[in-house]
């Protein structure tokens, strides 16, 4: 918004002026700075100096022709943020230093491309909220791949209704700004496999989950995949334009043979049928305790044969495409503490930026990360969990105290145990605190409002803790309040400045009380004077 405009006033406020000028024979018109515009905002921070350039398209092709990780150290990146999965770290790590390692060396003698070699794609077993995407981030992250993930829920077998398999390495390209040299050596993770299952409905196979499986295999082993999808109107309209244009057919392709990619779900009724072809029957899972159920299905899991996968729902060929495979574990309370102040992407990071980001310091004691895991367990939703209970913990604190006087908020058990009565013994303990600042507020408006009317405007304290003391009982900001309350303000001390030499004004606490009415007075006051 400029900051001097015309402004022409609301009808109440010009009644309002007529009214005090009653007997002066004078009219007015007005221009005037804009005296609501927010205050300006605090200068920005300068970026910060140690956040590295993001790499070009040619320097992460160059770290692929230069691939040297070893598993470990792999292992070791996914280590500062991912906690437990030890075993899933291992597998990734295996698997994606064996296929970086044979695109470098593909990358090297394009010939070696055209051999037969057997993708070491992956299959993730495990319940939801336990790290598998965030394992595939990291790990794409450090190598600097291009990433995407999908649900195989979306898609459907012809690709009119919905998406198609070819879609992902579509998407694939997308994330790679469009670079197909780049996007052929992605990662794709595709999450709830299990759901294409064409498991058996009374004797009848579900028909169009085998579909999937028929496509996605092609495209997990070695095919070339259109970049202008056949559903896509738009693309072939400009494709054909174009091709009218210059005679030339633009259709791209790209290939997936290095395209790693890895699937998992959460495959609910496994165990049991693994159980079943174990013959053990002596234990079943029982619908109680969830840690007995947890670790009887993560047992089971741990001993999953190709002929499971396939009496499950799955083609031989599609089971045949994903040779490594592994079960993630059910996290525990005592990783998802660990997850709170050991992993670095730990949300409770997130939460202490947020806070940081008003000024406050948000300290985070040990009976509270403990009382924090413990909630989030008892939500079944693994490490998401953590994200659900620290929000409904903390949502009325990320309220209430960015406009308040509270710059330090440490949480204890008792807090997470009832934040209610936390925030509200806070708030009380920093009344006096609170006015000060509310205080400084009214001052701050105060003074924004007399410069934008070329006056010096004072509240003397009663009148500012008058102010304080209605923010306090009505919730309202100082600012808000005040803005509402001395709207005419604005448009009456332009007039007195029009017509007399006054130039000083102070409000008392009648002033707060009846701002018109103290308004008035002074317009009155300044017709007679001039
Ligand atoms: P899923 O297993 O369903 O793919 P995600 O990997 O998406 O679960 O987990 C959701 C979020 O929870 C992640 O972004 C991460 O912040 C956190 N998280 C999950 N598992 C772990 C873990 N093992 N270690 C650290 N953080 C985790």
């Amino acid at each position: 918004m400029p900051k001097e405009q015309p402004i022409e006033p609301p009808d109440e406020i010009m009644e309002r002026i007529r009214h005090a000028l009653e007997g002066t024979g004078t009219d007015v018109k007005f221009v005037m700075a804009n005296p609501n515009a927010p205050p300006p905002a605090p200068e920005k921070e300068s970026e910060d100096e140690s956040a590295e350039p993001p790499e070009d398209d040619e320097d992460i092709l160059q770290r692929l022709r230069d691939f040297s990780f070893k598993p470990r150290e792999i292992r070791d990146h996914l280590d500062r943020f991912v906690i437990s999965q030890d075993e899933a770290k291992k597998v990734l790590s295996v698997a994606i230093c064996d296929h970086y390692n044979h695109v470098r060396r593909c990358m090297e003698n394009p010939e070696l491309g055209e051999l037969d070699y057997a993708k070491h794609n992956v299959l993730m077993l495990g319940p939801t909220g336990v790290g598998k995407t965030y394992l595939m981030r990291c790990a794409a992250k450090l190598i600097g791949v291009p990433f995407v993930k999908a649900d195989a829920t979306k898609f459907s077998e012809t690709g009119y209704v919905g998406y198609d398999v070819e879609d992902i390495v579509r998407d694939l390209m997308r994330v790679a700004n469009d670079n197909a040299d780049l996007a052929q050596y992605g990662l794709v993770y595709i999450d709830e496999i299990d759901k294409i299952a064409s498991r058996s409905h009374n004797g009848v196979r579900d028909v169009s989950g085998r579909g999937v499986q028929v496509n996605l295999l092609k495209l997990m082993e070695d095919t070339e995949v259109k970049l202008l999808s056949q559903t896509d109107m738009l693309g072939q309209m400009q494709a054909f334009m174009q091709m009218q244009a210059t005679g030339e057919t633009p259709q791209r392709t790209i290939r997936t043979r290095h395209i790693l990619f890895i699937v998992s779900g959460a495959f609910d009724k496994l165990p049991e049928q693994i159980q079943g072809r174990l013959g053990d029957r002596q234990i079943g899972f029982g619908r109680g305790e969830n840690g007995l159920e947890d670790e009887l299905a993560s047992h089971y899991l741990k001993q999953l044969e190709t002929r499971d996968l396939v009496e499950y729902g799955f083609e031989p060929e599609f089971v045949g495409r994903l040779p490594v495979r592994v079960v993630l574990d059910e996290l525990d309370e005592e990783d998802l503490r660990s997850i709170l102040v050991g992993s670095e992407g730990s949300v409770l990071n997130q939460y202490r930026d947020d806070f940081a980001g008003y000024g406050i310091d948000l300290d985070v004691g040990e009976d509270a990360i403990s009382e924090i895991a413990r909630q989030a367990h008892g939500e079944k939703t693994g490490a998401r969990g953590l994200m659900t209970v620290l929000e409904r913990l903390l949502r009325d604190f990320k309220f209430e105290l960015p406009s308040g006087a509270v710059k330090a908020l440490s949480l204890n058990a008792e807090t997470v145990a009832d934040p209610t009565a936390a925030l509200r013994a806070l708030l009380d303990a920093n009344r006096d605190a609170e006015r000060t600042l509310m205080r400084r507020d009214v001052l701050d408006f105060a003074q924004r409002l007399g410069e934008a009317g070329g006056v010096t405007l004072v509240f003397t304290p009663e009148a500012a803790d008058a102010i304080a003391e209605l923010s306090l009982s009505t919730g309202q900001t100082v600012r808000m309040l005040c803005e509402e309350r001395f709207r005419d303000f604005v448009f009456g001390l332009e007039l007195i400045v029009l017509h007399s030499d006054r130039r000083e004004f102070t409000v008392t606490p009648e002033g707060v009380e009846n701002p018109t009415q103290v308004l008035s007075d002074w317009i009155r006051e300044s017709y007679h004077a001039g």
